[in-house]
């Protein structure tokens, strides 16, 4: 039941909910057709389970660079990154804010490459009036406690237009089953609970409403901040935030920082490196010699609390207190 309101409020044919969002990641991209040796382009300033998702499914990484006013995906770098091993084109709508995916799109038609969206961070999201997730072969969510829609543990769903996709889903969440006892691929263990799936099916009615209240925060933080020495990544046009983070960049990051938290507001980074120079992704740090606009990005994004159920009061003291430290 969950599934049909989660495809629903998506505007995709189908959802198969599974155990978390890097599971969503890992068996979308399989059931994609991707796997060992098959090259994804994705970004390198994002949560490390994008990549999970995609070295699980056999693929490499392959990190192009960011605009430096939407911190996503750049379309213009996409092209050059294309080799014949490419196949599949993971943009991620970070922090809530959606890809422009239509040149993002056109280049996966030219190139016949598969389009898997993560969207962890941007449920309900949308560009060119339509949600998120169902703009690709395959979109991805998470409900991870902390998301826009948070379960009370671990979940994930795939939702698609695409039947082939979305029945090797099914298949592959549970030990590539087609019917009981008849196992027609290999697969995997990846079940949503049932207890985060009746969660999941209470809360959903309520996104909407948190995904304004976070819309009118940000909008408030962009007016009240807008004379200060700091920048507001911005929605490309089309697209429409839900605002999962509201990100500033500072230069003094550090200070600020300092500062804010004197003054009584912690402010969290969101994510100090990039991908390539994690320790565990070593084997790819040669490629951050093209993402010089991400590794400027990760010296100064700066996130400021926001949740749908900030007063108004607790948003002017995080406004004062930008004020002030700055
Ligand atoms: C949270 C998140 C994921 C993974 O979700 P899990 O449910 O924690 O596995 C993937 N990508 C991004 C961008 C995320 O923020």
């Amino acid at each position: 039941m969950f599934e049909d309101a989660f495809a629903s409020y998506c505007g995709a044919r189908f959802a198969v909910a599974v155990a978390s969002g890097t599971d969503a990641l890992h068996l979308a991209l399989r059931a994609s057709g991707i796997g060992s040796g098959d090259e994804v382009i994705t970004v390198a300033n994002t949560c490390v389970p994008t990549v999970v998702g995609i070295t699980m499914s056999g693929a490499l990484p392959v990190f192009v660079d960011i605009r430096a006013d939407t911190l996503n995906m750049d379309p213009a770098q996409v092209e050059s990154a294309i080799t014949p091993r490419t196949k599949a084109i993971l943009p991620v709508h970070l922090y809530g804010r959606p890809v422009e995916m239509s040149a993002i799109l056109e280049l996966a038609r030219q190139y016949s490459l598969r389009v898997i969206e993560d969207c962890a961070q941007a449920h309900g999201a949308r560009y060119g009036g339509k949600k998120v997730g169902a703009l690709g072969d395959a979109g991805c969510f998470s409900f991870y406690p902390t998301k826009n829609l948070g379960a009370f543990g671990d979940g994930g769903i795939v939702v698609t237009n695409d039947e082939q996709i979305a029945k090797l889903v099914r298949m592959l969440r549970s030990y590539g089953e087609t019917e009981r006892y008849h196992h027609e691929i290999e697969g995997f263990n990846s079940r949503l609970d049932e207890l985060q799936a009746a969660f999941l099916l209470a809360k959903l009615p309520f996104l909407d409403s948190w995904n304004s209240r976070r819309r009118e925060i940000a909008s408030i933080y962009e007016n009240a901040l807008s004379d200060l020495d700091l920048v507001c990544p911005r929605d490309r046009a089309g697209g429409e935030s839900v605002f999962h983070l509201f990100i500033v960049r500072v230069k003094q990051r550090a200070r600020f920082r300092d500062r804010m938290r004197d003054q009584g507001v912690e402010t969290l980074v969101h994510y100090p490196s990039p991908i390539p120079s994690q320790p565990a992704y070593a084997a790819f740090a040669s490629q951050m010699s093209n993402l010089p606009e991400t590794a400027l990005a990760c010296g100064e994004v700066v996130s400021l609390p926001l949740f749908p159920e900030m007063t108004p009061d607790e948003v002017e003291r995080v406004i004062a207190a930008c004020r002030e430290a700055l």
